[in-house]
């Protein structure tokens, strides 16, 4: 058996036309959705990001504003900009680039966002609504493998064993409780799991969030299951890759998403469905 792609790139582009439908139709009310971005300190990585979530953005009809301040902005004083962020009513989405530098607590800053403008979804408020499943903001990258999940046909996962790999608070635990909320049967793997190949090969789903290369591979996975490649990673000659052997599992998946070309897209693109979430929940 070869895999199909779940073609993140595709599926990205399609979400992001039905962002700028929305985006529309709120402007047809004379509501100008709005994301304020924050970048503190100058990592290359984050730079690239944030220009691409603003490019994102005006390319749906969104705007976005990127505010930069020095790495040695005090902590209240990023505090101060983000009440006065909360405040303002033409502002529906607020994101503070992370990492955040050292002498930053990125849990306090984060904690300073309104919820209803947590877009990013990592507030402790947004993650209390996901694990009751109430509405609030689900983190961007969870959110796009639910969705690529959705596009090859997996809605209800009722009788389905969804392995997730990884429990970080952005990926990995967010990502079990989507599951879970569509009825799989969810086991969550870490650093401390014995036997991860044990588990995995009885997985329908696998969800690899680990930030390692070949964590998953060809003999850990179930034929036909679908594989989920949430990892970003380096090869030898310095090419982005995932986390699972993409040429090995594809021979025994029946779904694989790429890297790139896969996840990355989802994420940036759902970044743009939260924001219009939250422009048309404060014009409702
Ligand atoms: P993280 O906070 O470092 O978490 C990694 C998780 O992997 C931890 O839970 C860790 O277990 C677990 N782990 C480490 N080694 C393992 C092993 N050998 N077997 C099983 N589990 C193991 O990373 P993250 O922020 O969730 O990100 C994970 C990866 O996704 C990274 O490559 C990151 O760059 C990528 N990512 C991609 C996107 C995207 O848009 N494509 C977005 C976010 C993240 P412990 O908890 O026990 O330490």
């Amino acid at each position: 058996m070869t895999a199909q792609l779940i073609d993140g790139n595709a599926l990205a582009a399609t979400v992001r036309a039905e962002v700028a439908h929305r985006v529309q139709a709120l402007q047809a009310r004379d509501v100008q959705p709005h994301l304020s971005i924050i970048l503190v300190g100058d990592n290359p990585a984050s730079q690239v990001y944030v220009r691409s979530k603003v490019a994102d953005s005006q390319q749906t009809g969104l705007s976005a504003t990127l505010e930069r301040y020095p790495a040695e902005l005090p902590q209240a004083e990023l505090l101060a900009r983000i009440a006065a962020l909360n405040a303002d009513p033409a502002v529906h989405g607020i994101l503070v680039q992370l990492p955040l530098p050292p002498h930053m607590d990125a849990h306090a800053v984060i904690e300073a966002i309104a919820p209803a403008k947590d877009v990013d979804g990592f507030h402790v408020a947004s993650a209390g609504a996901l694990m009751v499943g109430q509405p609030g903001f689900r983190p961007c990258t969870p959110y796009g493998c639910m969705r690529m999940l959705q596009s090859i046909g997996l809605h209800d996962l009722r009788g389905r064993h969804a392995v997730v790999i990884g429990r970080s608070n952005i990926v990995g635990k967010p990502m079990a409780m989507m599951l879970l909320a569509q009825n799989a049967t969810v086991t969550v793997c870490h650093s401390g799991t014995s036997d991860l190949a044990a588990l995995t090969r009885q997985a329908d789903i696998v969800v690899a969030a680990v930030g390692k290369r070949n964590v998953l591979t060809a003999d850990m996975v179930k034929p036909g299951a679908v594989v989920i490649d949430v990892g970003m990673n380096r090869d030898d000659a310095g090419k982005l890759c995932g986390d699972v052997d993409f040429a090995g599992v594809r021979q025994v998946a029946s779904w694989i998403t790429p890297v790139p070309g896969g996840v990355g897209p989802m994420t940036r693109a759902m970044l743009l469905v939260n924001t219009i979430e939250a422009a048309e929940r404060a014009a409702a």
